[in-house]
């Protein structure tokens, strides 16, 4: 009898110690399994701050901002429309060697709206039709000098030889050096056209850019700088943010955000008269 309860005890024993065993060890595997998933996202947490830069606070103006936004066309030679790819690398070089922020679409909406510059001395540089020699004269200079532009499409003209495709916008846009804006589809003079017509010609060309460019299209450059009142409140009820003219001086808010001027660059310009149109002191 002894023996029999000695051995029943025995299995107790050993029956308890097993379960015991069992129950510990599984959350110890679990813990051990889980331990390195802990490390890796600490170590990715501590890792984020260092890439992320802290921007620089814009600097709030006392005066209305007076922006210069310089109006080019094709860089290359033939007529008054057209800059000398020698004579816009210049002027680039001017920007640069005198430390100008050229702003992004975005940065320039934000500036004219809030009176907010990253910098005093900034320049906005736009290149209105969307000509070829804009990916083989103009981004290689962009690039060299670190510089940003923005250029107006006509997205009815993507198919033509002098222009950029679609292709070429998507190579120019993925360099972060060129962002894009509408030019309308057509390129007709919006004044002259009915209100139905003017906001086909606005929302057509702003669609075409969202979706083939995944973007959001803020800005339209009117055609030779044609509008009217119609095409100014179209051009607020088609979604944009502002708009730009082909009338010379520097954009201030009180022009109406829908009837932005612009300082055209012609070529044989001295970079000593270039120098001197952008001059303006903001503060
Ligand atoms: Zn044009």
């Amino acid at each position: 009898m002894r023996r029999k309860w000695w051995l029943i005890s025995l299995i107790g024993i050993v029956l308890v110690a097993l379960g015991s065993f069992i129950f510990l060890t599984r959350p110890l595997r679990t813990n051990e399994r889980s331990r390195p998933a802990q490390h890796n996202q600490i170590k990715e947490q501590q890792a984020t701050p260092k890439k992320v830069r802290t921007a620089k606070p814009w600097i709030k103006l006392k005066r209305p901002l007076k922006l210069p936004i310089l109006m080019y066309h094709s860089i290359s030679t033939g007529n008054q429309l057209r800059v000398p790819k020698k004579q816009f690398a210049a002027e680039m070089t001017y920007l640069k060697d005198h430390h100008y922020r050229t702003l992004t679409t975005a940065e320039a909406i934000r500036a004219l709206t809030t009176n907010q510059v990253p910098q005093k001395k900034v320049v906005w540089i736009t290149l209105d039709d969307a000509y070829k020699d804009n990916l083989t004269h103009m981004l290689p200079v962009l690039e060299r000098t670190r510089l940003h532009a923005t250029i107006n499409v006509i997205t009815g003209f993507t198919h033509k030889k002098n222009h950029l495709s679609l292709a070429e916008m998507k190579q120019m846009q993925a360099t972060g050096r060129v962002d894009f804006a509408s030019h309308t589809v057509q390129h007709l003079d919006l004044s002259s056209l009915s209100a139905t017509q003017q906001r086909q010609e606005m929302a057509d060309s702003k669609a075409w850019l969202n979706h083939n460019l995944k973007q959001s299209t803020t800005m339209l450059c009117y055609p030779a700088g044609r509008n009217n009142a119609t095409t100014r409140r179209l051009a607020k009820a088609t979604g944009y943010q502002l708009a730009l003219t082909t009338t010379e001086g520097f954009a201030q808010m009180k022009q109406g955000r829908y009837h932005l001027s612009r300082l055209r660059i012609t070529p044989g310009m001295s970079t000593a008269t270039f120098a001197a149109l952008i001059q303006v002191t903001n503060q």
